[in-house]
């Protein structure tokens, strides 16, 4: 049965930590209840945002005035197989790092390189999440969607989807108009695995596997994540805040002139990805602390919250580094993290 509470804590629902509480709150158990909900009053008339595991969303504001709707529901399912391949459908509630475990441990291959990345199945497509060499379109078959305009059931393959780095039709022209409700994935029986990223290689060379298979891969890829990523159980965090920005060739030319370090890949004929860590070092920010919020002394890249910062705070710190940067190097960097108002 759908329960609708009221003035909830979301402090359990979101990994930055925020002691933050929604007017309205209910949780998604099975699908048919959005059906029933988007009847309700309360959907139709007050302001709504979903989550799924809270770890990419920084809320602005200690009270959402508004309903939040957690999606919890649950099932992995296999909807086709033969003797290469394997197709898996997984409700959007499902946790992804449990999720890519079942996985590995089934022997099916394709998601190994993106063990351990927190949150839900069904965000996972949102930002086409994307680890050590590795994105969910890689995998990616088939999503279903509810339209919350028409209510209808609607699916969208990898094209429909427009998967792009940390973006995707969801993100963008299709934000806030669908709610995911599951998403299936092609794994191989006979994986290619993916060890050439650079930390990875590294890693499964140290431990001395030349040839690894799926489970060497998603353990190298957990041992690097857990020692070098900050626990957000203990620090307060959404992962990367800022997306790495792709600049045009030509800016890119003349940034090398000035800081011939500057850490960038080719990722286009004419555009280079540049390392939003290595801008917002050497513009001064890693490990700076103003108040209770800072960019983490190990990882300049992620925003952390060192006790009892709230959402505002959060914000105004991460405005001033993408101020800063964007004045030093003409590089605009935008979060990567979903901020709700
Ligand atoms: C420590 C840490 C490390 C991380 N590392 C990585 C990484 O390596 N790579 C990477 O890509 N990301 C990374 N992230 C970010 C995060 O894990 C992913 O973006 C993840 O997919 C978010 O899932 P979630 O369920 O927590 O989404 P939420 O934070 O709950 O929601 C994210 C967005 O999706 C929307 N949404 C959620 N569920 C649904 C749904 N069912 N239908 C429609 N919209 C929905 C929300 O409204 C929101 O806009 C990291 C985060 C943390 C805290």
């Amino acid at each position: 049965m759908l329960c609708i509470e009221r003035h909830y804590s979301l402090k359990p629902f979101n990994t930055f930590g925020l002691d933050i509480f929604a007017d309205y709150y209910t949780e998604i158990n099975q699908v048919e209840d959005l059906t029933t909900l988007r009847r309700m009053d309360v959907f139709r008339h007050e302001k709504r945002v979903f989550i799924g595991g809270g770890s990419n969303v920084l809320f602005l504001n200690d009270f959402f005035e508004g309903l939040v709707i957690r999606i919890v529901t649950k099932g992995i399912q296999i909807v086709k197989e033969d003797e290469n391949d394997v197709i898996v459908e997984v409700a959007s509630g499902e946790n992804w790092a449990d999720f890519v475990t079942e996985m590995v441990r089934r022997g099916y291959g394709g998601l190994e390189n993106l063990s351990l990345i927190p949150g839900s199945v069904g965000a996972a497509p949102i930002q086409n999440i994307g680890a050590y060499g590795a994105e969910i379109k890689d995998c990616f078959q088939l999503l279903q969607a509810i339209d919350l305009k028409t209510g209808s059931h609607v699916f969208f393959d990898a094209v429909t989807s427009d998967f792009g780095y940390r973006t995707s039709f969801f993100k963008t022209l299709g934000f806030g108009r669908f709610v995911i409700t599951s998403v299936q994935f092609k794994l191989s029986k006979h994986p290619k695995i993916k060890p050439d990223y650079g930390s990875l290689k590294q890693e499964l060379d140290q431990l001395g596997i030349q040839h690894p298979g799926i489970s060497d891969v998603s353990e190298a890829v957990c041992r690097i994540r857990q020692s070098k990523l900050p626990d957000y159980t203990q620090l307060g965090n959404a992962g990367s805040f800022f997306k790495n920005p792709i600049i045009h060739r030509l800016l890119y030319e003349d940034l090398v002139r000035e800081f011939p370090d500057i850490v960038a890949y080719r990722d286009g004929s004419e555009t280079m990805k540049v390392s939003a860590g290595w801008l917002i070092e050497k513009a001064g920010w890693k490990g700076k602390r103003i108040g209770n919020v800072g960019m983490h002394d190990k990882q300049a890249l992620i925003l952390v919250n060192y006790g009892n910062a709230t959402g505002t705070e959060l914000y105004n710190y991460a405005m001033q580094v993408q101020y800063d940067i964007k004045k030093m190097f003409g590089v605009l960097l935008e979060p990567e993290v979903n901020i709700i108002h």
